[in-house]
């Protein structure tokens, strides 16, 4: 948890912009909205700004953007730039395919990295009270509605705050998102167990010490990389529970987790019992839409594009979408006058809903697709390890749509890859 003071007593001017939500979305969006000159002010639900979990795989198209930001020097003297990204098979350890990403660095620019999610989120913390962002905990926002030239936000003890634009970046249970559509997250029955351990309990393990690994089994797959410059390691284990798929609601609990891998290679077996097993992440994403804002009020992040996390992509896009809205604003601001900021808000935001959805669109279904991938059985399974093990390791063709300078415009955004040539109707 972070040491930045959010309990000042005195709050600065009315600000330009909220942001409801702390999150790794909300606090980037701050940060980048603040460097365009704007006053923002960060709500966050909880009493501390913090992050729970383990590691965040980050690729090119966010340490761009960080270096953007000026903050990619701190990230990596945080986190760990892998040698290469490997996957293997979970059932027999046999190495399928891998990703240089030396080389890969050199294609985008930019590195590949790993950090403790804890790391980054106070990266951005530590960032925003630099700029000056005004934040704000124990707000728990129940309400958002649109004013003449602005919107207002309700606490649940009835505090409101108003400003020129309000941003919900209040991830997966979004409040905000029912203000354009009724729907509920769509349940994968997949969960997530994870542990950030010291890299001295795993040696021994046939860990790799420079690369993330990514083993996919039938039903399941099983994560590992190097955290904090190597002095740590990251397991994620995800398998399907069989207690979700028949209705249970108590479902993905440990009994289920070492029941999930069996059968699987030596290196999980041995990674398995150091998973921390007091919590679990249970797996929702939400069928994407193309409408994330209304009026005054824009949705960011888990709220707008809750991802499964297969492309490890989904603070990624929450970092990009708040960049890019900046990159916007910055463009379409006057001079400040008395009572507004400058900004041509509908121009900005339009501008944002323009090319912001659609790439979100297909980041979040191919991350379906690639669960479904990596999660292959019997026939399937055989003949995925036939395509992958037959991939050139060089061939970007499945980066390139993503990895790349993250498009501001329609036009800008990248075709997405040709369709994976795996199922058959009979298959
Ligand atoms: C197992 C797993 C592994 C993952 N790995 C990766 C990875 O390698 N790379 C990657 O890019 N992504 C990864 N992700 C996805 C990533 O964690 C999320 O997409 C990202 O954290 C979303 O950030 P956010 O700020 O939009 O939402 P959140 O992190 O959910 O933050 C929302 C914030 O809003 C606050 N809030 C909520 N409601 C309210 C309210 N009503 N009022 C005020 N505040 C509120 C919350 O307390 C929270 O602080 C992974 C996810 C999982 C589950």
């Amino acid at each position: 948890m972070s040491t930045v003071d959010t309990n000042r007593p005195n709050r600065p001017n009315r600000p330009d912009v909220l942001v409801i939500g702390g999150g790794i979305g909300g606090l980037s969006a701050a940060l980048a909205l603040t460097r365009t000159g704007l006053r923002v002010r960060v709500y966050e639900r909880a009493a501390e700004f913090g992050e729970v979990g383990a590691g965040l795989q980050i690729a090119p198209n966010c340490t761009r953007i960080l270096d953007d930001c000026g903050l990619l020097d701190e990230a990596t003297s945080l986190g760990v730039r892998p040698e290469h990204m490997v996957m293997k098979d979970a059932v027999d350890a046999g190495e399928l395919t891998r990703l240089d990403l030396t080389d890969l660095q050199h294609r985008y620019g930019f590195p590949y990295m790993v950090i403790h999610r804890s790391d980054l989120h106070g990266i951005f913390l530590r960032a925003c009270g630099r700029a000056g962002v005004d934040l704000v905990t124990s707000s728990h926002c129940v309400a958002y509605e649109n004013t003449g030239g602005g919107a207002r936000v309700r606490f649940a003890d009835g505090r409101t705050d108003e400003a020129e634009v309000v941003i919900a970046a209040d991830g997966l249970h979004s409040v905000a998102r029912t203000l354009l559509v009724h729907d509920d997250p769509v349940n994968s029955a997949y969960v997530a167990y994870r542990a950030a351990i010291p890299f001295d309990h795993v040696r021994g393990n046939g860990v790799h010490e420079k690369d993330v690994v990514v083993y996919v089994g039938p039903r399941c797959h099983f994560v590992q990389y190097p955290l904090r410059g190597g002095r740590m390691v990251n397991q994620v284990a995800v398998f399907e529970s069989p207690k979700a798929l028949a209705g249970a609601a108590d479902w993905g609990t440990p009994d289920e987790l070492d029941r999930a891998f069996d059968g699987m290679c030596a290196q999980i077996q041995k990674g398995l019992p150091l998973m921390w097993r007091d919590r679990w992440w249970r797996m929702f994403d939400r069928d994407p839409i193309t409408n994330w804002v209304t009026g005054r009020i824009a949705l960011l992040g888990d709220a707008a594009h809750p991802p499964l996390q297969y492309m490890a992509q989904g603070a990624v896009m929450a970092i990009e979408d708040g960049w890019v809205l900046a990159e916007h604003v910055g463009a379409q601001r006057a001079a400040r006058s008395e009572r507004t900021s400058g900004v041509d808000w509908e121009a900005a935001l339009a501008a944002y809903e323009a090319v912001r959805p659609e790439h979100c669109r297909r980041v979040v279904t191919t991350a379906r697709a690639w669960g479904e991938l990596w999660h292959h059985d019997g026939i399937k399974r055989l003949r995925r390890n036939t395509l992958l093990r037959s991939r050139d390791p060089y061939d970007y063709t499945f980066t390139d749509w993503i990895y790349g300078p993250t498009a501001l415009t329609p036009e800008q955004e990248p075709e997405l890859y040709p369709t994976i040539p795996l199922g058959t109707e009979n298959g």
